[in-house]
């Protein structure tokens, strides 16, 4: 009889066996430039949030809420963010998750019904792919952000005798190419098909729209429309708010697993999202300048030869594992924050720099970055030294 493996065996093997091995790093102040977090306002550390909290505090809100939203977790800083976000993205209801990707996986797992058909950009997010395989309906890929390539997945759903509703999920702004998604015609689609889109506005939620309301502003209250605000990024803190017709947040309170079963979100994180909230809608010029700043990196890396993105999120694309990996290092020890992003986060062969903006950095940053990053991809042979930069 073979002897069997110790149970950790096989974990350990695989991990030995892992081309990478990710560890937690917990870079501290000497980190360098913030050229990679989300946090695109720079609001995480703002000192009004801190003070919210603080505030809470004084009022006697609870650090933790002690259950689920249906038990005795509910608390009236939850309900209070979720009237307040709901103002101010123009929605008719909101509701507060703990983690956006908590938000996107009960959107996708529990809206969806068995017979209908989820249609997905090819490239949306983990969590997007979470709530597919715990959800019920059939799933099929559209062309990246290529609506009539989504039309004609459904016309042949269709003709292969598909009956149920139809269900866009796509993002705003992809997270690792820093694209926008054509939100007006994927509504105009869902509207045809008489189906629904899920748009994540995770990358775009205060930073893109009116205001930082997002890319799909002008459509919200539409009821086939169900939008997922994420609060740790541009809002600087954590959690998710999803934004659709009562019916359906009504829906999400009975139904969704990740809704239902989990802790409900400490209230002080509420509080701190309420603050943020009111930092946007009082102080919209943020947006205008990260707008600026990003529009001022854009033209630095069109002259370094990459094509900009227009968002904050820029990928520099050196296809090449370990190039990425060696000018991250080389960014890395120039004081930048930059990392590198491989397969399997990126389609194989196209290994990037992912270059964040936020508000945490200026110009004179920004023109520094982009003299290291010059060098480095001369030093890589990708850039000629006749190149400006
Ligand atoms: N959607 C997208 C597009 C994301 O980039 C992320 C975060 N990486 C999430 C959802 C998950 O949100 P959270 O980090 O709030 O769980």
């Amino acid at each position: 009889m073979p002897t069997p493996d110790r149970p950790l065996a096989r974990f350990e093997r695989s991990l030995a066996g892992l081309a990478r091995k990710d560890r937690l790093r917990s870079l501290g102040p000497a980190a360098g430039l913030d050229f990679t977090s989300n946090d695109y306002l720079g609001l995480a550390a703002d000192p009004r949030l801190t003070a919210a909290v603080a505030d809470a505090l004084a009022r006697g809100v609870p650090v933790g809420a002690g259950g689920s939203r249906l038990l005795r977790g509910n608390h009236p800083e939850h309900e209070a963010l979720e009237a307040e976000a709901a103002a101010f993205f123009g929605a008719k209801r909101a509701l507060f998750f703990g983690g956006g990707f908590n938000a996107n996986l009960a959107l996708v797992s529990t809206l969806p019904q068995k017979g209908d058909l989820v249609l997905y950009d090819a490239l949306v997010h983990a969590s997007a792919h979470e709530g597919m395989a715990a959800g019920r309906a059939e799933t099929v890929a559209f062309a990246h952000n290529d609506v009539d390539a989504a039309a004609a997945e459904i016309a042949r759903w269709r003709a292969a005798g598909g009956l149920g509703r139809v269900w866009l999920v796509a993002e705003s702004v992809y997270s690792m190419d820093g694209d926008v998604a054509p939100v007006a015609g994927l509504l105009a689609l869902a509207d045809r098909a008489e189906g629904f889109l899920i748009l994540d506005e995770a990358h775009a939620t205060g930073v893109l729209g009116p205001g930082g309301r997002g890319v799909a502003a002008a459509f919200e209250g539409r009821e086939n429309l169900v939008v997922l605000h994420t609060c740790g990024k541009a809002l600087g803190v954590s959690g998710g708010l999803v934004t659709a017709d009562p019916v359906l947040c009504d829906y999400l309170v009975n139904r969704a697993r990740a809704f239902i079963y989990a802790t409900a979100p400490s209230p002080l994180v509420a509080a701190a999202v309420r603050a943020a909230l009111r930092i946007l809608a009082d102080e919209p010029e943020r947006i205008t300048r990260l707008a600026r700043l990003v529009a001022f990196a854009g033209e630095g890396f069109s002259r370094l030869g990459v094509t900009p993105s227009g968002t904050p999120i820029q990928p520099v694309i050196v296809h090449d594992n370990a190039r990425a990996v060696r000018l991250a290092a080389r960014m890395q020890a120039a004081g930048f924050d930059l990392r590198a992003i491989r397969p399997p986060t990126v389609p194989e062969g196209s290994a990037r720099l992912r270059v964040a903006l936020t508000l945490n950095v200026g110009e004179a940053d920004v023109t520094a970055m982009l003299a290291a990053l010059a060098e480095g991809l001369r030093a890589e042979g990708l850039l000629s030294s006749g190149d400006a930069g």
